[in-house]
């Protein structure tokens, strides 16, 4: 490929949820990003209709939470039902607002975000946004990595040149070839048909859960998405064709039981196989993978897009930190170790589920689900801890709650503490400190931290832009020290 072509800092494949909110993140520390997509237009058929808190709270620092949240919907929980449409397990999703400053969960129309997230970049100085081109060229040359980009209008290739690579480009990806084909399959393969529909009134009567009907015969999802938007999937078998299952006359049949063409109209419809399967590798020099590139899970738990959103958080300011301070194997390689097993077990949950959902003996499923899961027919959300990495190990193994997610304290003007200092580290301390390298909330600050600090019996902790625990210090001179710590210090930017 040739030289002296333009140069960026980071180059990402695919402006998806994924690249689109890396890109977004890494503008925090001025960056200068191009993201490119092979699509002029966002992806028009249904895909996700739910994300988490923690999500939420990553797009608050990515900058868009505000505009996006009179877009959602507060999520009242999932409902697993028998043949007999009797509750099996429920999954109920608190109303208030959790400690991550946001609701525990929301529906979404996945478009919505998708736009929201590509006007943020259009009004980025940092980021050039390239529509309607394909990457199709990768090397990777040690220091720098180049790459061709195809303009599929105009059939020009162009070379281009950045310090780091990303592809965000998808369950198909192109820069996954890069790096090793490969996948672990956790085993669940099925196809499914999915179809959106918009009702031409509300219908409080079709219920605010999600629900899943474990009905071996016919296994089902209803869900209950924003304003008029409801969406119902259905698994599908292999000889009917994909536009047999998509006939609409099939599909009024089906769900006359709920609706008829006379109350709602059928939006969009889609085959999907749903899939599990991890790439086995995310990272070969200086060229990485994240989002659906990375990772397919069913998508029972409403979990594809949060897994891809949580990777980008991991990944982003290990990326600003190598281009600001030269380029560290170790702590890159720090992202797959921590995300790989974190990812891993959404994905073992969400095929439990859509095992369940399908089974023939759905109550003997369930007991397959461990007591940490589920107990008496409730289902708890899952949070895990992040995979050991060097990071984790070089704060000391001896305290579990590293590389755990830490909540967002209120600050006493009621702004949230992320809004002050997005996507960057931040020491909560019980008291101010006179010197510190890193920014400090103290108790003065926000009376929250207090009560926080306290019910983990500490003096302070240091949390990293993605929110996770780097470290907790139980005594005052511990955290006098950590705050002067510069070898620490030095892996932000
Ligand atoms: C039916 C269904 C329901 C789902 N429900 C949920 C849910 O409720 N909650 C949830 O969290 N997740 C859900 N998901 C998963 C979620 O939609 C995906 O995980 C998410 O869209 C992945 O985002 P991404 O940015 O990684 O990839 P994508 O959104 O696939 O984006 C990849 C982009 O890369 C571009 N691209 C590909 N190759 C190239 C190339 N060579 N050059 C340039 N551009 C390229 C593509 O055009 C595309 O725009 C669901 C998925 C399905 C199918």
């Amino acid at each position: 490929m040739m030289s002296g072509c333009k140069h960026f800092d980071v180059a990402i494949v695919g402006c998806g949820p994924t690249g689109a909110t890396l890109a977004l993140l890494l503008a925090h520390y001025g960056v200068r990003t191009i993201i490119i997509d092979k699509a002029l237009d966002i992806y028009p058929l249904p895909r996700a209709v739910h994300f988490d808190d923690e999500t939420m709270r990553i797009f608050q620092n990515a900058g868009v939470a505000e505009t996006l949240e009179p877009y959602l919907h507060v999520n009242a929980g999932m409902r697993f039902l028998d043949q007999k449409e009797e509750l099996l397990l429920d999954w109920p999703r608190p109303q208030e607002v959790t400690s991550q400053g946001w609701h525990a969960s929301y529906r979404v129309h996945q478009p919505d975000l998708e736009k929201i997230l590509r006007h943020r970049i259009s009004e980025t100085s940092s980021i050039e946004m390239y529509l309607g081109a394909v990457v199709d060229a990768i090397k990777d040359e040690g220091d720098q990595v180049h790459f061709r980009i195809h303009d599929v209008a105009l059939k020009t290739p162009q070379a281009f040149s950045a310090d780091y690579l990303v592809g965000c480009d998808g369950a198909n990806s192109f820069v996954r070839q890069i790096l090793d084909q490969e996948m672990e399959d956790f085993g669940f393969q099925q196809r499914w048909l999915v179809i959106d529909v918009i009702l031409k009134s509300d219908m409080p009567q079709l219920g605010e859960y999600t629900l899943q009907y474990c009905d071996p015969q016919y296994p089902m999802t209803y869900c209950r998405n924003p304003g008029l938007r409801r969406r119902w999937e259905m698994a599908i078998s292999d000889d009917l064709s994909d536009e047999a299952a998509q006939d609409h006359n099939r599909i009024w049949s089906i769900l006359s039981k709920w609706i008829t063409s006379d109350i709602a109209e059928i939006e969009r419809t889609a085959v999907y196989q749903f899939r599990s399967r991890v790439a086995r590798r995310w990272r070969s020099g200086r060229v990485l993978i994240a989002g659906d590139a990375a990772h397919l899970t069913p998508p029972f738990m409403g979990q594809g897009m949060c897994a891809g959103i949580r990777d980008v958080a991991n990944l982003g300011w290990k990326l600003a930190s190598c281009l600001a301070r030269g380029h560290d194997d170790i702590l890159l390689s720090s992202y797959e170790a921590e995300r790989r097993p974190h990812v891993t077990e959404f994905i073992e949950m969400a095929v439990k589920l859509g095992e369940l959902i399908c089974s023939e003996n759905p109550k003997q499923a369930l007991e397959s689900f461990g007591s940490a899961n589920v107990s008496d027919s409730a289902m708890k959300s899952l949070s895990p801890a992040l995979g050991e990495s060097s990071l984790t190990e070089a704060m000391g193994h001896s305290q579990p709650l590293i590389g755990t997610l830490f909540g967002q304290p209120a600050l006493r003007n009621g702004r949230k503490t992320d809004d002050i200092f997005p996507y960057q580290a931040i020491l909560y301390s019980s008291v101010p400190l006179k010197e510190s390298l890193f920014h400090v909330v103290s108790e003065r600050e926000s009376l929250q931290i207090g009560k926080m600090l306290e019910s983990l019996k500490s003096d302070s902790v240091l949390i990293r832009p993605d929110r996770y625990i780097l470290k907790l210090c139980y005594q005052r001179g511990e955290t006098l020290e950590l705050a002067m710590d510069q070898n620490i210090r030095n892996w932000f930017v």
